[in-house]
């Protein structure tokens, strides 16, 4: 794993550029940004369906932008609470790559304060990214819950977004694949109000995904992967990964179950019927 850039990630044009725009403008003409009347907008959630890139596609903003990246994933927050009895790290925030913060341990469920922390955290670590993943199970609709921790922690949002300006360096990016439960408030003008939609690959868009997740593969000469994007129509980018490891390990089984001296000093190899033979049991 790791994330370099953008050369990691395949297709999704439209919502590199929208990103890179909202990145890159605020420092190559911060007058503009400074002196404007209007709040510039910054703030980002991403939408799709599961396995489209959303989070992929923020990791790899972060890096090609050089931004510490802080990611907050929800259901790494409610499995904690479930196994309360284990040390909690509620939240880990990885700075380049090269440290790990907890922030906050020993809690049980993800609250206001946290959320407070995190924000404070991100001021301090600025320039960043701030990335909430799988954000409707942090912030969902409230009025549902009758404790009214969940409550607090989403007005606790609605409080921290309307603090951050762009000059500040905090980047807030979150990410969703059900846009629909997330309490509205959070999407009025000037919080998460660029809305980008991560939507199944084209077949230009699976080729290009195949390109850049086949990279280091050991392919067979015959491998014509602008067939394989064509018959992978409804993919998304992670059926693609899956297609691509499941070809990789079948590879390494077929290598072993023909082991004989015409193989010394070979390596098991990825053919194009074999993952034209995935590809078609595959959906
Ligand atoms: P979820 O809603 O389930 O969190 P997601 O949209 O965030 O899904 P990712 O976790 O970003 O999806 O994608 C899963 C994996 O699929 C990634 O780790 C990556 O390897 C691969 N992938 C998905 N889309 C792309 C893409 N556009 N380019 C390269 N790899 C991709």
């Amino acid at each position: 794993g790791g994330h370099s850039g953008w050369e990691d990630v395949g297709g999704l044009d439209d919502i590199q550029n929208s990103i890179k725009e909202i990145i890159e403008l605020p420092s190559k003409f911060p007058n503009t940004f400074i002196q404007s009347p209007l709040r510039m907008r910054s703030n980002v959630l991403l939408y799709g369906p599961p396995g489209c890139g959303k989070t992929h596609i923020v990791g790899a903003a972060a890096a090609a932008c050089s931004l510490r990246f802080i990611s907050v994933k929800g259901p790494e927050l409610l499995n904690k609470y479930i196994g309360a009895s284990e040390q909690a790290d509620l939240v880990s925030t990885s700075l380049n790559k090269k440290f790990r913060i907890i922030v906050g341990n020993s809690h049980i469920e993800m609250k206001r304060e946290h959320v407070r922390d995190i924000f404070s955290k991100a001021a301090a670590a600025a320039p960043c990214l701030l990335f909430f993943d799988e954000f409707d199970s942090i912030a969902p609709k409230r009025g549902h819950d009758n404790t009214g921790v969940t409550d607090r922690v989403v007005n606790q949002f609605l409080t921290e977004l309307d603090g951050v300006e762009v000059l500040t360096g905090v980047f807030v990016f979150a990410a969703t694949s059900r846009p629909d439960l997330l309490d509205a408030a959070l999407l009025r003008p000037g919080r998460l109000d660029r809305l980008l939609f991560c939507d199944f690959p084209s077949q230009r868009e699976r080729l290009d995904i195949l390109a850049v997740l086949s990279r280091k593969l050991p392919f067979a000469e015959d491998v014509n992967l602008d067939a394989i994007s064509h018959m992978t129509e409804g993919f998304s980018g992670a059926d693609l990964q899956a297609l691509l490891s499941d070809a990789q390990l079948e590879a390494v089984h077929n290598f072993l179950d023909s082991e004989n001296d015409s193989n010394q000093g070979k390596m098991p190899v990825i053919t194009d019927a074999l993952l034209k033979s995935i590809a078609s049991n595959a959906k």
